[in-house]
């Protein structure tokens, strides 16, 4: 007990306590918290459509017809019709041969990687990818051999040294952290090269990048060169839920093996007819990311041109570097005060000295709601020295 209570004071010494913010509101661009109007700059919501009515009009008909919770595992009585429609919507989606879902886009990462890769295996992780991704690998007891982030001449010389028999190289598409996009044309070629099998996590590209928001190996037109496609239900689309997508003996296979898929009770068919409804309007919502991007060029040029230290970032998620943890948190305290919600993320989700404010942008916030937060941004910048 003792020693619990030791790490945990541990934690908060350094800084890096970690605290519940409790919404009272729909996650929409101004959500209630403690009874106040906040603005909200931290959502994964990046279409806005957690409060669509035709959405939720699915989402009361699926209740209505298949009542509540999933009432088993897949392989038991836990799939329902709705499954078998979503896995080929998003198939269909990501122009691949099958698809799979699974509880959360945690479970997929977890669940594939540990079944795919074994010990004989090699595994090349990009330094930055989620967390989800090094348990998996962590999980597979295949040989991790992490390359620099986003670094491919690192890549290319991590495989000459490390290459085995079965190998696969894997990447978040957009880093959750850093909002910047792997290489992919450049990975999907040396994995062809090297015929090393190529996976990328594009949990937060599904919806804001690529044609119709297809995703981050579209925009970099090399979809069909990828062989394992991993993602979300819960950002862009408002549900929740995990997605692997690729060729249809590897899904197969995945669907036989993957522990936590195996092992875990099924999506409720609510959340599946939300998933299922949302692909439509998200291939629909072009204009939506028009208006996204636009306001993400904008309003990092303005951080910069204020002397932020913004990584190179071109998607909804907008870091500003702070460094120190205890600084970072103040600076989010201070934007609550004035009605800015945004997350200080501190280690171990980031890397030592580079506790970050992260801010992610939605397509229902307007120039005028960025103008205030630059404003504040300003302030609170000069008065802890960050600018
Ligand atoms: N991959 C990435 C890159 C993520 O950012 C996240 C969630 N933050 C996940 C996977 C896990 O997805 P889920 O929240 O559906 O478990």
């Amino acid at each position: 007990m003792d020693k619990i209570k030791e790490k945990l004071e541990n934690i908060k010494s350094k800084g890096l306590y970690r605290n519940f913010k409790y919404l009272q509101s729909c996650q929409k661009s101004r959500v209630t918290i403690d009874g106040s109007e906040i603005l909200l700059l931290g959502s994964n919501n990046y279409l806005g459509l957690s409060d669509n009515l035709l959405l939720k009009e699915a989402s009361k008909n699926a209740i209505d017809k298949y009542g509540l919770g999933a009432g088993g595992s897949r392989l038991t009585t836990g799939t329902y019709d709705l499954n078998k429609k979503l896995e080929e919507k998003i198939a269909s989606f990501k122009n691949t041969e099958s698809a799979l879902t699974f509880s959360t886009g945690y479970m997929a990462n977890a669940g594939v990687i540990s079944s795919l890769c074994d010990r004989k295996w090699v595994i090349f992780s990009d330094k930055l990818n989620h967390a989800s991704i090094i348990d998996g690998c962590t999980l597979s007891g295949a040989k991790l051999v992490r390359y620099k982030h986003c670094h491919m001449d690192d890549l290319r010389n991590k495989i000459e040294i490390h290459k085995g028999e079965y190998n696969l190289i894997v990447t978040d598409g957009v880093f959750s952290m850093d909002g910047d996009l792997a290489p992919l044309d450049e990975i999907a070629s040396i994995g062809k090269e090297h015929n090393i099998l190529t996976m990328v996590d594009d949990a937060h590209g599904l919806g804001v990048l690529g044609k119709n928001g297809s995703g981050t190996p579209s925009h970099f037109n090399v979809s069909s060169e990828i062989d394992i496609h991993v993602g979300t239900l819960s950002k862009a689309i408002p549900s929740i839920g995990g997605y692997v997508a690729g060729k249809k003996h590897i899904i197969d296979y995945i669907k036989n093996s993957a522990r936590s898929f195996i092992f875990s009770t099924g999506l409720p068919p609510v959340n599946l007819a939300t998933a299922l409804e949302s692909i439509d309007i998200v291939k629909n919502s072009d204009e939506k990311r028009k208006h996204l991007l636009n306001l993400v060029s904008w309003f990092k040029e303005n951080l910069i041109q204020l002397g932020f230290q913004v990584p190179n970032t071109c998607t909804p998620i907008i870091p500003i570097i702070i460094g120190d943890p205890n600084i970072c948190t103040k600076f989010s305290e201070y934007l609550l005060e004035e009605g800015i919600y945004v997350n200080a993320i501190r280690p171990p989700t980031v890397p030592k000295n580079t506790s970050r404010l992260r801010i992610s942008l939605m397509a229902t916030h307007t120039y005028e709601d960025l103008e205030y937060v630059i404003d504040k941004l300003k302030y609170y910048g000069n008065k802890l020295n960050i600018i």
